[in-house]
């Protein structure tokens, strides 16, 4: 299968129907256990030696579909695991790169959720995270680095200003050091970017959004390159022996004995899936395989949506600055060329201009962008991200990531870009108190 073209593999991979009755559909395992057989077999399933699903929270037949079909579309993955939602990607993703008392270097240019749970959740557990202040710096990466940090994680197309990080520069910087690259790479999606081609070493996704595309789920999904070499010194929870994963003769062992050539996503499985619980339903599993059969048509259609709202938006009088990685002058225009030779995706940020009452007007006056907290949909959605998805930011953070009060954000989606570009325009004019209707 792995021959084959990206857009084969995101409706073929990692199904074979005749394993599967002839279904052509992915089935639903609507089913929490699975029958062991006979105790001989049942030894082996708990000992790692045969790997069936055993009980559905720590893996189940449609989700490991759509794990195999996410590790086919990045060139250079060894495999993947699927969780209940994007928060648990990157919390389980963090959490097993830093391990005990390890050190996470990052910036505040992340999704405003992945930040607070930095202050809220890391720092009681002792894990500590240094932030780099402007990420298009790659030396300030350099500066900030300890002995003791064990990840660097950066988003690939950051929200909501769609900043671009140097990827491979900052991955030789992290490798230097001893430590992994790990990438939320939701905004950019597997058609835009593949990561591991410039040195990601965990690649996570948020496949809430464009992945599944619709609007109609929550998912997660974590990414391995299995090339890293946790066995190095820096990274010891992969090479303690555990007592849970010993073999029949009751020899300790550790990750990295068990899952050779897919450690990092098999400690997550052994580990935190397993004990933290966030586990991807069946149902849900299958709903993304759905939408990722898409992938690529959408994405182009959504990134060829925001050219044309943006070529309107960067004319129009109403709009007090545009910042995007493709328009001209931008300070990005290289690394567009470099990693999004595609497009640099379907998000639009521009300043309002106007009182924060006309900007409250504008917001409740489109009728093809619907206003919600959500990008990568099907629709169109449109949103203030200050007072909203980023609100948990503090001053000093907005600072850091050049967000203001009168930021709007557009996730373009599907339609007519004639009906988007003439939606914005009779907003501007409503908003100003220049329209009846
Ligand atoms: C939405 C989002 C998340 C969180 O994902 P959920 O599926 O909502 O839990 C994480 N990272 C990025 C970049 C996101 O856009």
């Amino acid at each position: 299968m792995s021959s084959f073209a990206f857009d084969t593999l995101k409706v073929k991979a990692g199904y074979s129907p005749m394993e599967h009755k002839g279904a052509v559909s992915v089935p639903i395992y609507q089913t929490t256990s699975y029958e062991l057989g006979d105790s001989y077999r049942a030894d082996r399933l708990f000992a790692f030696e045969e790997d069936d699903p055993i009980y559905t929270r720590l893996s189940n037949p449609t989700v490991d579909v759509l794990e195999r079909r996410v590790t086919a579309l990045h060139a250079g993955a060894a495999g993947s695991i699927a969780l209940a939602s994007g928060m648990a990607a990157v919390t389980y993703a963090l959490l097993n790169a830093a391990g005990k008392g390890g050190r996470i270097l990052t910036t505040v240019r992340l999704y405003g959720g992945t930040v607070d749970s930095f202050e809220q959740i890391f720092s009681e557990y002792g894990i500590e995270i240094d932030i780099v202040e402007n990420p298009d710096d790659a030396n300030e990466f350099a500066e900030k680095m300890r002995p003791d940090t064990r990840a660097v994680f950066l988003e690939t197309l950051t929200n909501p200003f769609c900043t671009i990080p140097d990827i491979e520069k900052i991955a030789d910087i992290a490798h230097e050091n001893g430590a992994a690259l790990i990438v939320d790479n939701t905004a950019a999606t597997p058609y835009l970017l593949n990561p591991f081609a410039f040195g990601a070493d965990v690649v996570v996704y948020s496949a809430t959004k464009a992945l599944s595309g619709h609007g109609n789920v929550i998912a997660g999904i974590v990414v391995e390159s299995g090339k890293f070499d946790y066995g190095a010194g820096k990274h010891p929870q992969f090479t303690k022996p555990l007592w849970f994963l010993r073999d029949a003769q009751n020899n300790k062992r550790n990750i990295l004995e068990i899952f050779p050539d897919i450690p990092f996503t098999g400690r997550i499985r052994a580990l935190h899936l397993n004990y933290l619980g966030a586990a991807l339903s069946p149902f849900d599993a299958y709903l993304v395989l759905i939408g990722l059969e898409t992938l690529s048509e959408r994405v182009q259609k959504q990134v060829a949506n925001a050219r044309a709202v943006r070529e309107y938006l960067e004319k129009s009088e109403h709009v007090a600055w545009l910042r995007h990685p493709e328009s001209e002058g931008s300070p990005y225009g290289d690394l567009v060329k470099k990693y999004f030779p595609r497009g640099a995706g379907s998000l639009v940020s521009f300043g309002f201009l106007g009182t924060e009452e006309e900007r409250r007007k504008f917001l409740a006056s489109t009728e093809v962008f619907s206003y919600q907290a959500n990008i990568g949909d099907a629709r169109s959605l449109i949103i203030n991200p200050a007072q909203t998805t980023h609100v948990e930011l503090t001053e000093r953070q907005c600072e850091l990531v050049g967000l203001s009060e009168d930021t709007i954000r557009l996730s373009l989606g599907l339609e007519d870009p004639r009906d988007l570009v003439a939606d914005l325009a009779r907003a501007f004019e409503k908003a100003y108190g220049r329209s009846e209707d």
